[in-house]
């Protein structure tokens, strides 16, 4: 008989951003002798890296905070509605030091292999720095948006300028001033960086390949009386986002669309336009969603209000999508974004019209001629939702790779476990209720899913779990399912799967990784699942093989 090794560590948790950072929290108040690995120098994940000027929340500040803690609640003051990136990570680095949390965490620690040793139940991790960590259980908080893509362009090694994604975006100021600048893509990235820089460089060159319908995002600062009033509604604000589908304060219109009259319906679009956030997507009528005839209504509606907004005819009609409807794709909130194709110094280039031939030294080559730059800003997306996955070799049982697993689509149970893979957690994995949601909102829940689900393994003495194939194929039969419901699986964008810088993403093949049924419904499921004893995951009989409780 093999003997027993004991792991180095009960849990290890990849990834420090908002889910790892909390994650850790609930491991250390268990008890659990547990460490954070982080590929980045420090903390903060997504708010670490987007450094790019205008990124901010589109999130309302005081419902992207963490919720756990009424003493974090009540001290922290949010300063503008929609806070920045700057803000945002100072708010993550406070966390972690009230709480203690950062000497559990090893920063630099980049995993690039996690194998599942099936002879010892325990997974076997190798850093790219050459060491090799063990551990009965791991938490993989690696972000849904945390690999960027870059387009496939010949000569992009060639440009003399200064280039970078906006994920890269250096930590140093960037001076911009009477620079020539081009900024490739339009998403939510893109359009804030458009609406912040046009009137700080010297020329803006925008290559728009499909235009985003985007709507203001209504950005205002938070006096100290706001905050003071906002404090004493944390419960009802809380219970608001637990209510809805999209964890936001913004709830669905509950009128049918087809019950009111036409001037009815633009009397709540005129309101939700001028109203800051979200509300103009999600406060909308829920037909808006699943709808074609209620959605091209909406779609015109939008596509007027861009007219009014940009003076030369030509240039609102390239902005206004013709191939989706509006909110079908995740909506950009921006802020004086279409304004900034009326000043003098911004002009907008259709590369569906004119495609990127090639970067050259100097710039770059379009279909229709040569442009020049002192910096190109690639604002191109990311390899969404399972790229962070597939960037590490994980391996299963029988040595299964998760990425061949989840090559075409993916298949979890609940979005946090997943078949074949034993012993692994994902708070915010694919089909989970994260990604559709109010990050936060989505990350609390799966992170408390998963820490009561470790205490009952420890509890009972389990030192393996796996979701059985049968409740894998029937969760996600239920997050395919949705989709037929659903315009947004016409869109071609990231909550599809589509991106056409990754070799196999480029199909427009739907990927069925975002999960449709909305905040309550699936937290009901996976209370459900815990109640019933976490029926649909097998457990090993108890062993011998728990780790000794951290002091
Ligand atoms: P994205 O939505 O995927 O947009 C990428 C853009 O780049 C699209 O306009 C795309 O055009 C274009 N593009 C990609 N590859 C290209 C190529 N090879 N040539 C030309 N154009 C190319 O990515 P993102 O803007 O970074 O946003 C991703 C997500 O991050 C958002 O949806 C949001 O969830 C999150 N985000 C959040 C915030 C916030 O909370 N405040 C801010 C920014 C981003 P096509 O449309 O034609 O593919």
């Amino acid at each position: 008989m093999t003997e027993k090794v004991e792991p180095q560590y009960e849990v290890i948790v990849i990834g420090a951003g908002v889910g790892g950072i909390y994650q850790i929290k609930r491991l250390l108040d268990l008890g659990v002798k547990a460490t954070v690995l982080e590929a980045a120098p420090d903390l903060g994940g997504t708010w670490y890296w987007n450094r790019y000027p205008g990124a901010r929340f589109d999130s309302e500040s005081y419902t992207y905070g963490y919720s756990f803690s009424k003493e974090l609640l009540e001290e922290w003051h949010w300063k503008e509605k929609f806070s920045g990136q700057p803000e945002n990570l100072r708010y993550l680095n406070h966390v972690a030091d009230k709480f203690d949390l950062r000497r559990h965490m090893q920063f630099n620690a980049r995993v690039d292999a996690a194998h599942f040793d099936e002879g010892q139940n325990l997974w076997r991790l190798r850093l790219s720095d050459g060491r090799e960590l063990s551990c009965r259980f791991v938490i993989m908080t690696l972000g849904l948006l945390s690999v960027p893509t870059l387009p496939r362009l010949e000569g992009m090694e060639s440009f003399k300028g200064r280039s970078f994604h906006t994920f890269h975006w250096p930590q140093e100021p960037v001076d911009l001033a009477g620079k020539r600048v081009a900024v490739i893509g339009t998403g939510a990235t893109g359009i804030q960086v458009i609406g912040e820089i046009a009137d700080k460089v010297g020329e803006l060159t925008v290559f728009q390949r499909r235009p985003n319908w985007s709507a203001p995002l209504n950005n205002s600062p938070i006096s100290e009386t706001e905050m003071a009033g906002i404090r004493a509604r944390y419960d009802e604000i809380f219970a608001a986002c637990a209510r809805s589908p999209g964890g936001f304060e913004h709830e669905p219109d509950r009128r049918g669309f087809y019950e009111v009259t036409r001037e009815e319906r633009v009397a709540l679009w005129d309101r939700l336009y001028d109203e800051p956030g979200f509300g103009i997507w999600l406060a909308n009528f829920r037909e808006i969603f699943t709808d074609e005839v209620a959605n091209a209504e909406f779609s015109a509606y939008i596509a007027e209000r861009i007219r009014r907004r940009v003076k030369d005819p030509a240039t609102a009609e390239k902005l206004i999508p013709k191939d989706h409807g509006f909110g079908i794709q995740r909506v950009p909130m921006e802020t004086r974004y279409f304004e900034a194709f009326n000043r003098p110094n911004v002009r907008l280039v259709d590369i569906a019209e004119t495609p990127i031939e090639r970067i050259t030294e100097t710039g770059l080559k379009t279909a229709e001629r040569d442009y020049e730059f002192d910096i190109i800003v690639y604002a191109t997306g990311f390899d969404a939702i399972t790229g962070a996955f597939d960037h590490i070799d994980i391996r299963g049982t029988g040595g299964q790779a998760l990425r061949d697993k989840w090559q075409d689509s993916c298949s979890t149970f609940l979005g946090m476990t997943i078949h074949g893979f034993p012993n692994l957690l994902m708070p915010a994995g694919p089909q989970s209720g994260s990604a559709s949601t109010n990050y936060p909102r989505g990350i609390e829940t799966g992170v408390d899913w998963c820490t009561e689900f470790l205490r009952h393994v420890r509890e009972h003495g389990h030192s393996r779990f796996e979701a059985t194939a049968e409740a894998e194929a029937r969760w996600t039969g239920h997050v395919v399912s949705m989709y037929a419901m659903m315009l947004m699986r016409k869109a071609k964008g990231w909550f599809t799967g589509y991106n056409s810088n990754v070799p196999g993403h480029e199909h427009g093949k739907v990927r069925y990784f975002v999960y449709n049924g909305g905040a309550p419904k699936y937290v009901s499921r996976i209370e459900t699942v815990a109640r019933k004893g976490y029926e649909g995951i097998d457990f090993a009989p108890p062993s011998n093989l728990r780790v000794e409780n951290a002091a």
